[in-house]
């Protein structure tokens, strides 16, 4: 899918990550914050329980009770259930001059390009499964975590190949997001030629 569209200079860019579980989509993504003074990372909510290389700031950890209430309220831009967990973005309130990052799964991600049909979607893929399955088991996830996992990976795969704009192969983590960053230079400019 190529991405064309008529982006309007005042709004933000809303830039959406996806890919299968493991593939360094929250590195990435971190990475990008880093090096791109415009980005503002968008934090989710989640009823799953933090991980212990976790420090508790990677998401919103609420009780399914609290996000239920959430919903109710229609606090979400987009959310969905995956592994048995709920995940969800809030309407983002974006600083003025900042593009927003999104890091999320693919239910989520339609639903976000039905909001902002002008979301830029990038597809993170892996250099291939050994690998994916070696930066699961590197970051501490259980064998039926990371089975469970793999399992789902051909799907989300073919999935984002559909709705995806880009593709970019984490092999190299600076590599990866200085491709990102090419694209994102490449769409403002594109919206403002004077940048
Ligand atoms: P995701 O958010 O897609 O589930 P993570 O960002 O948690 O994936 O990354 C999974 C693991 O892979 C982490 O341990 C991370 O440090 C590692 N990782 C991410 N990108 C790379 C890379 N380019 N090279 C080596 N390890 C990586
Ligand atoms: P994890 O439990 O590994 O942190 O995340 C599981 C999956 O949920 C990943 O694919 C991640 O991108 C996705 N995810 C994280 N936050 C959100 C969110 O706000 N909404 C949706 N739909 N998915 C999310």
């Amino acid at each position: 899918m190529n991405y064309s569209s008529e982006l309007l200079s005042d709004k933000p860019l809303v830039i959406v990550l996806i890919g299968p579980g493991g593939v360094g989509k929250g590195t990435i993504a971190r990475n990008l914050i880093g090096r791109d003074s415009r980005l503002w990372l968008s934090r989710s909510w989640t009823t799953r329980e933090p991980r212990p290389s976790e420090n508790g700031t990677e998401y919103y950890f609420v009780s399914r009770d609290t996000f239920e209430e959430g919903i109710a309220e229609g606090k979400f831009l987009e959310w969905a259930e995956f592994n048995s967990n709920l995940y969800g973005t809030p309407h983002p309130s974006v600083p003025n001059e900042y593009d927003v990052v999104l890091e999320i799964e693919i239910h989520g991600a339609i639903q976000v390009a039905e909001h902002y049909p002008d979301a830029v979607i990038i597809q993170i893929q892996p250099p291939d499964v050994e690998t994916l399955t070696e930066r699961l088991r590197g970051r501490g996830d259980s064998e039926t975590h990371v089975a469970q996992r793999l399992s789902t990976t051909p799907w989300e795969t073919e999935k984002g190949k559909e709705i995806a704009h880009y593709q970019v192969v984490n092999d190299d983590l600076e590599r990866a997001t200085s491709q990102i960053i090419s694209i994102l230079e490449e769409l403002r400019s594109t919206r403002n030629p004077s940048n």
